[in-house]
């Protein structure tokens, strides 16, 4: 046992090597890994490592210490981060398979936030940058994109949308603000108030919660995506029929009861008229126009999408965006 490490430590069993150079102890679990490895991706590794022993570094999330030891055992470095996080952020950097962590499968969200937390922390840039290029093909800024996209959340989500609350909060972290306008869409969509204000819990029961700023932003893109999405509404039905509509008094009230049905309380914006079974009682005519007018209304309302959220403008917002 190393020189003041109490008995309670227990070795990492994944990453736990007898010829390693450094035991990093997070929580209780130490980890036994090699110096050279972590200074060359993360430089705040490398300053750590080149500071006199014992050091105090204070960052963010609290204190940092590396420990004294002997020269017959590696130094003592503690961390500030919960071992499961930890982990990961090892995992990433070294697969113990040939596979990429975000090529082998689908990673569960706590995953993908751990490495873009830690990744973020420890200034590895890589990994951060594969973190949002894998969530950028969920929450992508084309229309084209995200309309072809089968699910509103990565696989990994489980369905659980609270988790859009830690990656709003990441994403701000990691200036990744392109992620931000769905996000918060989905935040204000899918999440009721209680939920907005108590924020998701992590598997290592680290929280994140929603900024006052945050929180405000929801309820003033709940406002505002309601109005985009009835003045949307307004807009199509106010420019049919069709001027080649072959039954004008049938189409009229086929279009006031489409409007009724589309008008729910839901704030979400993207609703396509012709897709409603009631528009099979348009006239040909009027179907083709319609479905024109959604399409042209989806692209404008996904191109205010930032300005809507309270995000403002963004560059390059509604352009694919090239792999980091
Ligand atoms: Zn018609």
């Amino acid at each position: 046992m190393d020189r003041g490490v109490p008995d309670a430590l227990r070795k990492d069993e994944e990453f736990w090597f007898d010829d390693g150079t450094i035991t990093l102890i997070a929580e209780d679990v130490q980890f036994r890994v090699y110096k050279g490895l972590l200074a060359r991706l993360s430089p705040v590794f490398a300053d750590m490592f080149s500071l006199p022993q014992p050091v105090t570094l204070e960052d963010k999330t609290g204190p940092m210490r590396a420990t004294g030891s002997d020269s017959a055992t590696p130094p003592v470095v503690h961390l500030t981060d919960a071992p499961q996080a930890f982990r990961i952020l090892l995992k990433a950097i070294a697969p113990d398979d040939d596979a990429a962590m975000f090529e082998a499968s689908h990673p569960d969200c706590f995953t993908i936030a751990s490495c873009m937390r830690l990744g973020h922390k420890y200034q590895m840039d890589k990994e951060v940058g594969q973190c949002v290029d894998y969530l950028l093909q969920y929450f992508p800024t084309p229309y084209m994109e995200f309309d072809a996209l089968e699910d509103l959340l990565p696989p990994g989500f489980e369905d659980d949308s609270t988790y859009v609350i830690g990656f709003i909060n990441l994403a701000q972290l990691t200036g990744a603000i392109h992620l931000l306008p769905v996000l918060f869409m989905i935040c204000v969509w899918c999440l009721d108030g209680d939920t907005l204000l108590q924020g998701v819990g992590w598997l290592d029961a680290s929280k994140d919660t929603l900024s006052p700023a945050d929180l405000a932003r929801c309820f003033d893109a709940r406002r505002d995506l309601t109005r985009a999405r009835t003045n949307s509404l307004r807009q199509r039905i106010a420019s049919l029929p069709s001027s080649g509509c072959s039954h004008l008094g049938a189409c009229k009230n086929v279009l006031h009861a489409l409007f009724l049905l589309a008008m729910s309380d839901e704030p979400y914006p993207f609703v396509r008229l012709c897709e409603f079974p009631t528009a099979q009682g348009l006239c040909s005519a009027c179907q083709a126009r319609l479905a024109t007018l959604d399409e042209e209304e989806m692209s404008l309302i996904w191109a205010e999408l930032p300005e809507l959220v309270g995000l403002g403008q963004i560059e390059g917002w509604g352009e694919k965006r090239e792999r980091e």
